[in-house]
């Protein structure tokens, strides 16, 4: 099979003829149909992620088509069109056992942990417990965008920020993260702010749905334009960049008693940043962590998609090869553009077509 290999950290990742996997005992070969190119590969490719070891396939956002099977496996066979959360649960720790597959105590994530689908095939485990069923309605490159950014979004503000009709949910940055949630906190009946510094965001957020946008390289005082537009602050704010000025703001931009949810990753030197736990006291605030989701969440998503309450395919900026996929790491660091990148087509020489890179 043909793979994307990085061999040494923040060096070029390269294309290699690599030998098919074999299926573990409790999981399964997937042959990739489409992959999404996330921060979260940058982070791995620059070293900047403890579980990656070299040489290593990324790639944790992905659709395909189950080829092979373990001999344990019950649900599943060859030929089932499936995806699976980038975080997968054992199914056997007492995270899992309470329904919490998005923390376990002995998590597999393909990109990560183990090689991932930068490749034709990708082997993974604990497939029973993991894999999703995609339905007709449902097409590859939709069903790659949903895995990391789109249900992490959605256990964000759905599950964890316990959003409602009429509440304002307020979203600091308007990457994948942050347009996914201006989306299902509208579909959810709320009414959003998008945050950003980049106009080109700023009108995705909008065309996403978002009831007002603020440009935060323009506006002195956000967290103020912000309890403006929503009469005295948000209901739930989301920090979905992850920098300590965008986690201060998200959670001083609450109302008494609002729910802050931090989903952008603080690593290194900015990984405690100072919080106003005055206000956090005084307004009863609540501060919540989102760490992906459970396979067994996807079928309320699935089915608000096949419903057309839910356009994730609107998140998708491009589709680009295996080889073009690469090019696209390397920018991804200093990334300016709007909307999700997918990998759609594994051959060797880069194909133009459409879109912006
Ligand atoms: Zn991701
Ligand atoms: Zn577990």
């Amino acid at each position: 099979m043909k793979a994307a290999l990085f061999e040494s950290f923040g060096q070029p990742p390269v294309v290699r003829d690599m030998p098919d996997p074999e299926p573990p005992v409790h999981g399964a070969v997937i042959r990739v149909n489409a992959t999404g190119i996330c921060r979260s590969d940058w982070h791995a490719w620059k070293g900047y992620d403890p579980a990656v070891r070299l040489p290593h396939v990324p790639g944790h956002e992905f659709s395909g088509t189950v080829e092979s099977v373990g001999s344990h496996i019950q649900f599943w066979k060859p030929g089932d069109r499936v995806t699976l959360p980038f975080v997968c649960g054992c199914g056997r720790c007492r995270q899992c056992k309470s329904g919490n597959h998005q923390i376990c105590d002995n998590q597999f994530q393909p990109g990560f942990t183990h090689w991932g689908a930068f490749a034709e095939r990708v082997a993974v485990h604990y497939a029973d417990v993991n894999l999703v069923r995609l339905p007709d309605a449902v097409d590859d490159v939709t069903a790659a965008s949903l895995g990391c950014r789109f249900t992490t979004s959605f256990r964000a503000v759905a599950i964890q920020g316990r959003t409602a009709p009429g509440d304002w949910v307020v979203v600091f940055g308007c990457g994948g993260v942050g347009l996914s949630a201006i989306m299902i906190a509208e579909a959810l009946g709320a009414r959003t702010v998008g945050i950003d510094i980049r106009k080109e965001r700023l009108n995705r957020a909008r065309s996403v749905g978002a009831r007002a946008v603020i440009d935060a390289a323009h506006v002195y005082d956000v967290v103020q334009a912000v309890r403006d537009i929503t009469s005295g602050g948000a209901h739930v704010s989301l920090d979905a960049l992850g920098s300590p000025e965008t986690c201060f703001n998200a959670v001083s931009s609450l109302r008494k008693r609002g729910r802050h949810v931090q989903v952008g990753l603080l690593l290194g030197e900015e990984r405690s940043p100072p919080l106003p736990m005055d206000r956090v006291v005084a307004h009863e605030l609540e501060i919540l962590g989102s760490h992906g989701i459970q396979a067994h969440a996807y079928p309320a998503i699935l089915s608000m998609i096949a419903a057309g309450k839910l356009q994730p395919d609107k998140l998708v900026g491009q589709t680009v090869s295996l080889a073009e996929g690469i090019q696209a790491l390397h920018t991804l660091g200093t990334f300016t553009g709007a909307g999700i990148t997918d990998i759609d087509r594994f051959d060797k020489l880069p194909r133009k077509k459409g879109g912006m890179v």
